[in-house]
């Protein structure tokens, strides 16, 4: 088969079928071409992308500026390693550190990486400032997290899926439940041996869910008191997402207007990825200042496609975008109409429970058994409509678009999305 020759659908699902490790569930759709908030599959059909792949590409598909970017780049240089230096990467680490208002950023390529690294940061914290004994630190982490799939991670999720028989797993984390803040006093009391709180400000994978008011700034108080931490697993909740710069938004330069009357949770480490490149290269980051990040010193961790010229190039570009173009502030004016038109439909609706979440990651809860193929049957819907989404867990469906959409583009979301659900009320 020519590499050019144009596949159907069945063909290439036939391919990745027989020839790729079958570690993902795709909805039946092939995609080859993108642009803004809209996809088209091989056949020509388009999509408004409701899933943005998973919040990386906030800035839209094939965003000109993010694209140039790449590509001016790699005409001139693609990586050199951190063995040497180039003339990118400090250029991308004053900007990313200015704009979220640390002193200093490590750059890793994917999600996971990027947690690991906050991990490995937290421990070599602990012992060297805190002074905790060797070997004795322990992180906290929440039910129902989801920071990605290394050997580490999975070893602190609860998803049966995620661990099953790839044990043994890595010691030193403590499980709490997510939104409770007696449970985290309770964790941080009386054990000086906690060296972080790894949390993600919005549950994403695991359904969207949008911890209490004052959950996080009560959380991240907690810490200081305890000299502890705080780790944010921003990669989804992140650039602009949620309606914010970050989710933890408070000590940064976004100049959102609905900042203000947000109570500032600044973490001490803060972890990026997904829409930090807008999806156009793997790229990712933690952050901290001077006093936990100077813990790290040559040899201790690395990358060798981490800090890339490509991927300093794009995430400036990428991140310019989001301020260019008012992106925060669009996903929270977009995110509340989304809402509130969903939520119109669902006073009288017995297939949706509810509708959550801030900016513009959302979720609707189905109205059935957690295990019923209910939600997946709506995206197949979804997709013959025009709409491609994808159920989380279960009886859940997120709904992210790119943050690129307008006011016209939502509303006629909203109505393919109310369309559909009315297919299949009882
Ligand atoms: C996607 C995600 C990750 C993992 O990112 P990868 O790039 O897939 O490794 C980690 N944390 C959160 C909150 C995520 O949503």
């Amino acid at each position: 088969m020519a590499v050019l020759e144009q596949l159907t659908s069945e063909q290439a699902i036939a391919l990745e079928n027989k020839y790729g490790a079958h570690n993902y569930h795709p909805l039946p759709v092939v995609l080859n071409r993108g642009e803004g908030v809209y996809v088209w599959d091989v056949e020509g059909k388009r999509y408004y992308d409701f899933l943005s792949a998973y919040s990386a590409v906030n800035q839209g598909h094939c965003h000109p500026k993010i694209v140039n970017a790449l590509k001016s780049q790699a005409e001139v240089l693609t990586l050199t390693s951190r063995a040497f230096y180039n003339d990118m990467l400090g250029k991308y680490e004053k900007y990313a550190t200015e704009l979220f208002g640390f002193d200093k950023l490590l750059p890793m390529n994917t999600g996971a990486e990027a947690v690991e690294t906050a991990l490995k940061i937290a421990r070599k914290w602990a012992y060297e400032v805190k002074g905790i004994s060797e070997n004795e630190a322990e992180i906290i982490v929440c039910e129902n997290n989801f920071h990605g799939r290394t050997t580490t991670i999975i070893s602190f999720s609860n998803d049966p899926v995620a661990r099953e028989n790839f044990g043994p797993y890595t010691k030193g984390f403590i499980k709490i439940e997510y939104d409770n803040l007696l449970v985290l006093e309770e964790a941080l009391k009386n054990n000086p041996n906690v060296a972080g709180f790894l949390v993600e400000p919005i549950q994403g994978e695991a359904g969207v869910y949008v911890p209490s008011e004052g959950y996080l700034v009560a959380a991240k108080a907690l810490c200081e008191k305890h000299n502890v931490l705080f780790i944010a697993d921003e990669v989804q909740t992140g650039i602009a997402r949620t309606g914010r710069l970050l989710a933890t938004c408070g000590n940064c330069t976004c100049k959102t207007k609905n900042c203000d009357s947000i109570p500032e949770v600044k973490p001490d480490v803060l972890i990026l990825g997904k829409a930090l490149s807008g999806g156009a290269y793997p790229v990712s980051a933690v952050l901290a200042n001077d006093s936990i990040m100077n813990v790290i010193r040559p040899g201790n961790h690395g990358s060798t496609f981490g800090g890339n010229p490509i991927a300093a190039a794009v995430a400036i570009a990428a991140l310019e975008v989001i301020q260019d173009e008012n992106l925060a502030q669009n996903a929270h004016e977009l995110g509340v109409l989304f809402r509130a038109e969903l939520n119109k439909y669902i006073e009288n609706s017995n297939i949706v429970k509810l509708v959550r979440g801030k900016g513009l990651l959302n979720a609707i809860v189905i109205n059935d058994k957690e295990q019923s193929n209910k939600a997946w049957d709506i995206c197949l819907a979804l997709r013959d409509n025009g709409l491609l989404a994808k159920p989380t867990h279960g009886n859940i469906i997120r709904f992210a678009p790119p943050l690129v959409m307008n006011k016209e583009q939502l509303l006629d979301c909203v109505s393919i999305i109310i369309s559909t659900l009315k297919q299949f009320e009882k």
